[in-house]
């Protein structure tokens, strides 16, 4: 349980399916209204609308921002600087693919080797302009797959 809007963030070990809210009650609750609730990390995590949702297998945090840090993330243009580049073990080009996803255009994600994306998280980690770059690819990739299968 993390982030500046929880009054005492820590670790804890609970059963699989406790809810979200109890384990919050648990950190003491909010100390002022959360901008965002994150299921998981800033990076890699899927922002979340309600609390009423089960700790699962694959929950790793709740991550509940305050609006000073989200604002201290908020996203501004590419200045192509490159640093997604040198940074992504997969030797794609995170900078087009994120053109790319930003027009849904799945072909062309596909053609610039999007697949390859292993979702480490590196490249939005490392974006001065803090384009949610891992996030867009999680989808895109998602939706590919989707499209593959249809035409199996
Ligand atoms: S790190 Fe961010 S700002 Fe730099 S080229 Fe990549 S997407 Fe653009
Ligand atoms: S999330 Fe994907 S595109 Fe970004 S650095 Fe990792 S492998 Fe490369």
């Amino acid at each position: 349980m993390t982030g500046d809007a929880v009054v005492n963030p820590q670790n804890f070990a609970v059963r699989l399916g406790t809810n979200y809210q109890e384990v919050l009650e648990a950190a003491g609750g909010f100390k002022t209204e959360p901008e965002k609730i994150i299921s998981g990390g800033p990076m890699m995590g899927q922002a979340l609308f309600s609390l009423d949702i089960p700790v699962m297998k694959n929950s790793s945090a709740l991550t509940c921002l305050t609006k000073d840090e989200v604002a201290a993330n908020a996203e501004t243009a590419c200045i192509r600087c490159g640093r997604c580049v040198d940074v992504c073990p997969g030797h794609v080009v995170p900078q087009m693919m994120m053109a790319a996803a930003e027009r849904h255009d799945l072909a062309m994600f596909e053609k610039l080797n999007g697949m390859e994306c292993c979702e480490c998280g590196s490249c939005t980690f490392i974006c001065p302009a803090h384009r949610p770059l891992t996030q867009a690819f999680k989808e895109m990739r998602k939706a590919v797959m989707a499209e593959r299968r249809k035409k199996a």
